[in-house]
């Protein structure tokens, strides 16, 4: 297991600054965050014994879990999957970065818990890119004016996009979602809002990476290329309520 392990993530990691050459980045603009659901603790403790330092999680359940028994390496630990509002007090008591910000409602409910805990946190708005039915995030035509409204709360800073390519297997139609997303970000940096450095855009995958990477992916979120595949189908996660 830890082989496989190790030679994961060297793998990921030539692929990254491969990525990073062909399309003249620096492979420190470039941030490999673990997408950790389902994975057991002791991989995930692994992972970071060899110089991982960033993961993601899903489900509030098993950010709890998990986040008590790697408490030790004290990584950086952001949220990435669909949040409902009364999982927020959980949830901020792990994670410094929620990526998966989609609604006006989620974001006011994350305003006044944070108030009430004199707390502020660091957020990314994530994109439907896809207009996959099956995916989350907020429509692009409406990712704007999301971000204008959640910009009036001081205590929530807007960081970042995130976004969930198309599944498909013709790299253009990946692409046009990556895109779309780079130029959302530089609309909404034009606005110039308060609370709003849109500097992280967190896009790319196990399977589309290098795509993203070309397009200005700054946190790449990779799991079953460096975990294995899931036993549960990603539909678990990302369909939940649907
Ligand atoms: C599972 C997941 C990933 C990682 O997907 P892989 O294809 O396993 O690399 C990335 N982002 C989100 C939001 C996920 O849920």
């Amino acid at each position: 297991m830890s082989r496989h392990i190790i030679e994961n993530l060297q793998t990921i990691h030539s692929r990254i600054s491969n990525a990073c050459e062909k399309s003249n980045r620096d492979i420190s603009e470039v941030r490999l965050l673990l997408a950790t659901k389902t994975v057991d603790s002791d991989k995930i403790l692994f992972a970071l014994e060899q110089g991982e330092n960033l993961i993601g999680e899903n489900k509030v359940q098993e950010l709890t879990q998990k986040c008590t028994a790697i408490a030790q390496m004290n990584p950086e630990v952001h949220f990435i999957g669909h949040l409902q509002s009364n999982k927020i007090k959980e949830v901020l008591k792990w994670v410094t970065c929620i990526q998966s910000i989609d609604r006006y409602e989620l974001a006011e409910k994350l305003y006044q818990r944070l108030k009430f805990e004199k707390k502020e946190i660091d957020i990314y708005v994530q994109v439907n890119t896809s207009y996959e039915e099956s995916k989350f995030g907020v429509a692009p035509e409406n990712a704007l004016d999301l971000i204008k409204k959640v910009s009036k709360f001081n205590n929530i800073h807007i960081k970042g996009l995130m976004t969930i390519g198309l599944f498909s297997s013709e790299p253009e139609k990946v692409r046009k979602c990556f895109k779309l997303l780079k130029s959302i970000q530089e609309e909404a940096t034009a606005l110039q809002l308060p609370n709003v450095d849109l500097k992280e855009l967190s896009m790319g995958m196990s399977g589309d990476l290098e795509i993203a990477i070309q397009e200005g992916a700054t946190i790449i979120r990779v799991g079953t290329a460096i975990f294995g595949e899931r036993i549960y189908p990603d539909s678990y996660y990302w369909n939940e309520g649907k």
